[in-house]
């Protein structure tokens, strides 16, 4: 046997399709003859002989399931299943991802909260329902994909290997592990590209080799996007036995050892292809809905129906396909004679997440500041205290605190309250690390993404694609605008549902006696603000400007004594964030201006989210 790897486009259900192939060369059906054949010609008889084997050998194919846990415009799947005598459909459940860990702040593992391993749980039985109506089933195993899914590859006598293309690092690593192994194996691999629209490689091709690092020339880059490819073949051809593999029981929440959940409140939106395309076309039906969207207006305080689609952790499992989003918004777009653009639109909603996916997989670490060429070197405090009380939703402040509640219990929130709370962490007030951030939201999201997640903290703590650091959004006004009789407030924060609305957002101006009133003291039932809002956005933004002034003195690549040296010199200036009385004592004037410094007109605080 005698194999190489190359990469190709092959002829695939839809034309559009680039496949990433490692192509098997047996002996038997080797091109090594057509040496006389020019480059072209070589080509053509290599994927002659390719159909050849997947053609007229009895096919047993693999279907490797990660993302993407759909049945629709799902090419791997279609690729399994062609000329297939056999396709068997895996997922393998990791406890690296799934093992509870006791010592994490909130029930789940140490990098998944509870409510995302539910929504996975949810929609892998989804897809087995899906499946057993074509006559399959899924397959699940238990551990490292690494050494299982080669192990399979010879107990089934696989030729063919196909799963979604994938450009997370973890993920890359993880692939390039199993495509070795499998070409070792002389197993074909198919890795196509659908868990975006566009092709992240394709479009940084097209700019030269680095990706586009603003929305606009991103989206003069992409051209026009693929169609979606349609639903799966009504028939799998699933084998009757599976050569003694360790298959495993779709597990519950309390398989997997999470017990004494009782006290939780879930997500209310549950997982599965299913019920991704009824929120789809539910989402869709109001037409003018549609086409009058514009996401800086959404009200980021309705909860009972949110202002946007909720469509994000069905589009992160890959239980909804972005192409067949895209091309029914496209659909729409085409009967209404005006309709709103990018980026505020919806279409611009799915051009962000196209943008970030293809500025991340082009830039080395970018999830981190340190080594990462687009991120500016910013000397962030490393507060664990702080951290906590923003991650816990103990900051006193009713809006960021309500947000990370509902962060919390239904791993969801508005846009323009993970604005409010990432800006309020970092560069608005805390000064904390934005990567600590990150990792809190990328525990607790349902949608948590590597590419959106990492792009959007860099975009609001203002480290990469935004600079405006002057403009933060306050903490008391930003939520009230919205929402003046703080329902949010009130549903999320319980302790503060009986305090007048003249105080929500501000509970530790409320006298005594309304506090006695509301049951809610200040400091008792509920915390005073831990830093003065005035006082700590100012602090945060002399620190951003000196942060700058570094950057632009050492041509972008201040070094870490640099960063050191620039950190003990704002020590002095530390935040006042240890006596919380400080800021319960600042007037309502002092707030006042704050909030008209810092926190702007309605009209001047949409103005700062223009952008999306
Ligand atoms: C600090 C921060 C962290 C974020 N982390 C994530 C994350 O981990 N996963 C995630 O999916 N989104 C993330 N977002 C982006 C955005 O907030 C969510 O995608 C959006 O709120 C999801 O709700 P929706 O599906 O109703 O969005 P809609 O407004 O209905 O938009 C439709 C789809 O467009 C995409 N989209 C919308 N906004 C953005 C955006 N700003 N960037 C990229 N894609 C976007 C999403 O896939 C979304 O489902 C983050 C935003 C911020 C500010």
């Amino acid at each position: 046997m005698n194999f190489s790897a190359v990469i190709t486009t092959l002829p695939l259900s839809s034309q559009h399709l680039r496949v990433y192939c490692y192509v098997v060369h047996d002996q038997s059906v080797s091109i090594s003859g057509a040496r006389a054949h020019t480059h072209r010609e070589k080509e053509h008889t290599q994927r002659k002989k390719e159909r050849e084997i997947f053609c007229f050998m009895d096919i047993h194919s693999l279907l490797w399931f990660r993302k993407g846990l759909r049945l629709h415009d799902n090419p791997a799947l279609h690729k399994a299943c062609e000329g297939a005598k056999y396709v068997y459909p895996v997922f393998v459940l990791d406890p690296w991802f799934l093992a509870p860990d006791l010592s994490a702040p909130s029930p789940g593992s140490s990098r998944v909260g509870v409510n995302r391993i539910r929504f996975l749980l949810q929609s892998l039985k989804d897809l087995d329902h899906g499946l057993q109506a074509r006559g399959s089933r899924l397959l699940l195993l238990k551990g490292d994909p690494t050494s299982i899914i080669p192990e399979l590859l010879k107990k089934w006598n696989i030729r063919r290997l196909c799963f979604e293309f994938d450009t997370e690092p973890y993920a890359q690593a993880r692939d390039n592990k199993v495509k070795e192994a499998a070409l070792k194996l002389g197993v074909g691999v198919f890795s196509p590209i659908s868990h975006t629209i566009f092709d992240p490689q394709e479009t940084i091709r097209k700019n030269g080799g680095t990706p586009p690092l603003t929305y606009q020339s991103f989206c003069k880059l992409i051209g026009k996007a693929p169609v979606p490819i349609g639903d799966a073949p009504s028939s799998i051809p699933l084998p009757e036995d599976f050569n003694g593999a360790k298959l495993v029981d779709l597990p519950s929440l309390n398989d997997l050892g999470y017990n004494n959940l009782e006290q939780e409140e879930y997500t209310p939106f549950p997982g599965g292809e299913s019920e991704a395309l009824t929120r789809l076309e539910q989402s869709l039906k109001d037409k003018n809905w549609v086409v009058e969207f514009e996401k800086p207006k959404g009200d980021p305080t309705a909860f009972i129906k949110p202002a946007t689609t909720v469509l994000s952790p069905y589009l992160k499992f890959g239980c909804l396909s972005a192409r067949l989003f895209y091309t029914r918004l496209k659909e729409i777009y085409s009967q209404s004679k005006t309709y709103t653009k990018p980026p505020v639109s919806l279409e611009g909603q799915l051009l962000w997440r196209e943008f970030f996916y293809t500025a991340s997989y082009g830039t080395p670490n970018f999830d981190r500041m340190t080594g990462n060429p687009i991120c500016k070197q910013i000397p962030w405090k490393d507060d664990d205290h702080l951290l906590d009380l923003w991650r816990e939703g103990r900051t006193g402040f009713p809006w960021i605190d309500a947000a990370m509640v509902q962060l919390r219990k239904w791993g969801w929130m508005h846009h323009l309250a993970r604005h409010a709370v990432a800006c309020f962490l970092t560069r608005g007030d805390l000064f904390v690390y934005w990567e600590k951030g990150r990792d809190v939201f990328d525990r607790l999201l349902i949608d948590s993404d590597w590419a959106i997640n990492n792009g959007n903290w860099m975009w609001l703590s203002a480290s990469s694609f935004f600079y405006q650091y002057h403009r933060i959004y306050s903490p008391l006004t930003f939520g009230k605008k919205y929402d003046p009789q703080g329902k949010f407030v009130r549903h999320f924060l319980p302790v503060l549902k009986d305090m007048p609305s003249a105080y929500i957002y501000e509970p530790w101006t409320a006298p005594l006696e309304v506090q006695r009133k509301a049951r809610c003291i200040i400091g008792r039932d509920y915390p005073k603000p831990v830093v003065d809002h005035s006082v700590a956005s100012k602090q945060c933004m002399e620190m951003m400007k000196a942060a700058y002034a570094l950057d632009k003195e050492t041509e972008g690549q201040p070094s870490l004594e640099d960063i050191d040296a620039l950190k003990k010199k704002l020590q002095g200036k530390q935040l006042q964030t240890k006596d919380a009385t400080a800021a319960g004592q600042t007037k309502r004037k002092n707030e006042k201006e704050s909030s008209s410094s810092s926190g702007r007109s309605t009209k001047q605080q949409r103005k700062m989210t223009d952008y999306k």
